[in-house]
């Protein structure tokens, strides 16, 4: 039998007294897209489900120096509706305009699709680029996790089991464009097979800075180190850009699973790896 209580705290002091003494047991509810259908498909059968999703301090976002923060519980619609990020982070909020459908962008929180650490999140590629940090609050105070630490497996961080994700913490970048490509199996309500997030800094032809980050090709989210490593400074042309297609074999391991086998994986993400750098650099086919 399943056995769950449930309870909303009013403040973050009151949501942390809960996660000190029930840790795991306690079953952050955000926008629920993802902790229900756990319930559903018996993955947890009992615990405190602590409704996060009002919570005040988890809430907003704000520009804060050379850093643009986002409350956890801040949800993808207000995110794509943002007039500060599509400012200071277009990238962001043109990339969730694939998240799911309008119904379930407007229940899933940023913070909820982190802290699920699904090989697929869709939000995981696009931070990667662009270098954000996961702010994690506890018994012991906040720290710093780079994103590209926070991601241990699948269902798996970074985060002990008695802290929380207060806020995702981006650097404001003055140069560069970046992309996002995400293949899903349909083109609505679709969760990704793979897909890709880029940012190039290019000046003269040249890659002065380049970030490359993946979805769905290895037990976590990832960037691309040894291809970005190889071809910094490298002219932008399609002979480079082939050649970083086929480096990224190195950085991937993809898995087969329900949705598509390892090797279309292989294949695939390389197409959206062009892609996005087409995308967002002109280079013509
Ligand atoms: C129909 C459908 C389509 C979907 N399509 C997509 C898609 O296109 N792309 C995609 O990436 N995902 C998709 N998802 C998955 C899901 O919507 C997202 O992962 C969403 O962002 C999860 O956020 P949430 O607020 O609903 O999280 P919840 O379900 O509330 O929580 C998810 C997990 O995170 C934990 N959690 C939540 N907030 C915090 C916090 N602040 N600190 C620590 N832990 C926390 C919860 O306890 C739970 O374990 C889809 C889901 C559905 C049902």
């Amino acid at each position: 039998m399943k056995s769950f209580t449930y309870k909303k705290p009013s403040t973050l002091e009151e949501l942390l007294r809960i996660k000190k003494e029930l840790k795991k047991k306690a079953l952050l509810l955000a926008g629920g897209t993802n902790l229900m259908v756990y319930i559903k498909d018996d993955v947890y059968r009992e615990g405190m489900i602590v409704d996060i999703k009002y919570l005040e301090e988890l809430k907003g976002i704000r520009e804060e120096g050379m850093h643009i923060e986002i409350g956890a519980s801040e949800t993808m619609a207000a995110l794509i509706n943002s007039s500060l990020l599509k400012k200071t982070v277009p990238l962001l909020p043109e990339s969730l305009n694939i998240f799911a459908n309008p119904v379930v962008r407007e229940m899933s929180t940023i913070g909820g699709n982190i802290a699920d650490a699904s090989p697929i999140a869709d939000t995981a590629p696009v931070l990667l680029v662009l270098n954000a940090q996961v702010i994690a609050t506890g018994p012991s105070g906040e720290r710093v996790i780079p994103l590209e630490n926070f991601f241990k497996g699948p269902g798996t961080t970074a985060l002990e089991s008695d802290e929380i994700i207060l806020k995702i913490r981006i650097p404001k970048e003055t140069n560069g464009t970046g992309a996002f490509i995400k293949l899903g199996l349909r083109k609505g309500t679709s969760c990704s097979v793979t897909s890709a997030a880029t940012w190039v800094v290019v000046k003269e032809r040249r890659i002065e800075k380049i970030r490359i980050a993946l979805g769905g090709v290895a037990p976590a989210p990832i960037r691309a180190n040894k291809t970005e490593n190889r071809f910094r400074g490298w002219t932008l042309d399609k002979g480079s850009l082939a050649g970083m297609c086929e480096s990224l074999r190195e950085d991937i391991s993809p898995i087969t699973d329900v949705r598509a086998s390892a090797r279309y994986r292989l294949e695939v993400s390389a197409g959206l790896l062009a892609k996005a750098i087409r995308c967002s650099t002109n280079l013509e086919e």
